[in-house]
């Protein structure tokens, strides 16, 4: 089972109270990013490029357990920037264990066999690193040689000291799907729980801007990569929203379903897109104009996005939502092989990664270079 029962009983049963008490919008994961500071400057991130003086903020503990209560979700992702740079992140992760919510806490793992120790395993509790393929193209993704070599070390280290951990794949174009495969199996021999893989979105701030995927070829790289799958792989993400990637099932994006809390309050419309704030979770709720976006409402930012912040609660919300939903949800359990023969003759074409023809350019983050300022080791 990719989560623990007990996981999937409580979100199965919170989104059927939900629906008995006739919630046409609700939420399931609260995004909360304590901080947008970051060891890393991805190429593809559009989360880190803010001045210094908001790289510097961070939420106070009271405010993420008030966010979270305020949204009322039973699971909780703190991305970021990179939470383990928050001083109080232990205190954060314990407060949420404590009010039972699932947390999943993504890193770029840089810092955490050095701060494992400030965490205590539970059920509740799970390490979402960040690793976006074989060693070559993860170094080259987060920019960083070596980064590839320091996550597997401290995702071996966590599983030995007794932690739930997961990981979190973001595929760009040039991504080889039998490299991603070979990749999930390395990620299942070292002892992660489950995966969670999706494609990256278009941010107007990250400095990659060549790579992004669109929708038809997101289709076709999920359905190499997911189809004909091994029975050992274990995956952290609602069946139908993996239907969804491979091209076998349509959904409207339903942004309100991880809605996002920051320094700069609750984001509207959802995690990637920044029109504007709500000081309260009621207020982005009901001032949020929906209709503006997801792919039917013609919003170019929309057009071609099919991550898991906008489409994973899609797929949740449509097997709670009939008898159909269930069933289709069942047989994507039982049957979840996907043997496709066209699928294996995509794995068969050329691929050229990007990593082949362009060389891995490491980015200082803002952090970095203004401490080198400081320090008047730059020019
Ligand atoms: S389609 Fe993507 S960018 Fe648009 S609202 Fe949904 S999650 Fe946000």
């Amino acid at each position: 089972m990719a989560v623990p029962i007990s996981q999937a009983w409580t979100v199965a049963t919170y989104v059927l109270r939900q629906k008995r008490k006739g919630r046409k919008r609700f939420p399931l994961v609260t995004m909360l990013e304590p901080l947008f500071r970051c060891n890393l400057a991805c190429a593809g991130c559009g989360k880190i490029q803010y001045p210094a003086h908001i790289l510097k903020q961070e939420l106070t503990p009271e405010e993420c357990f008030r966010a979270v209560e305020e949204a009322g979700t039973p699971m909780v992702a703190i991305p970021g920037g990179e939470p383990l740079l928050h001083p109080q992140i232990d205190k954060i992760v314990e407060g949420l264990v404590a009010r039972k919510k699932y947390v999943y806490m993504c890193t770029n793992a840089l810092l955490l066999k050095e701060k494992l120790h400030l965490f205590k395993p539970s059920k509740y509790f799970s390490f979402s690193v960040h690793v976006d393929g074989q060693r070559d193209h993860h170094d080259f993704s987060v920019c960083r040689e070596g980064g590839y070599d320091i996550a597997v070390d401290a995702v071996k280290a966590a599983v030995a000291a007794g932690f739930r951990v997961t990981t979190n794949t973001t595929l760009f174009d040039g991504a080889d799907p039998n490299s991603v495969r070979a990749f999930f199996d390395e990620m299942m021999a070292i002892g992660v729980e489950s995966m969670m893989v999706a494609p990256g979105y278009t941010y107007e701030k990250a400095p990659d801007q060549k790579h992004f995927l669109g929708r038809a070829r997101s289709r076709r790289l999920f359905r190499a990569i997911l189809s004909n799958r091994k029975k050992t792989w274990r995956f952290n993400a609602s069946p139908m929203y993996m239907e969804f990637l491979m091209g076998k099932r349509e959904f409207s994006c339903t942004p309100w379903g991880m809605p996002a809390y920051s320094v700069f309050g609750w984001q509207k419309p959802c995690y990637l897109l920044q029109d504007g704030y709500a000081d309260t979770f009621q207020e982005l709720m009901e001032t949020t104009d929906w209709a503006n976006y997801g792919k039917e409402s013609g919003n170019p930012k929309c057009a071609n996005c099919m991550v898991h912040s906008g489409y994973e609660a899609s797929g949740v919300y449509y097997t709670f939502g009939s008898m159909r939903g269930l069933l289709d949800t069942a047989i994507a359990t039982i049957f979840d092989q996907y043997e496709d023969r066209g699928a294996l003759d995509l794995l068969n074409q050329p691929t050229k990664p990007v990593h082949s023809f362009n060389p891995l350019v490491q980015i200082t983050t803002h952090i970095e270079t203004q401490a080198a300022v400081e320090e008047g080791t730059t020019a």
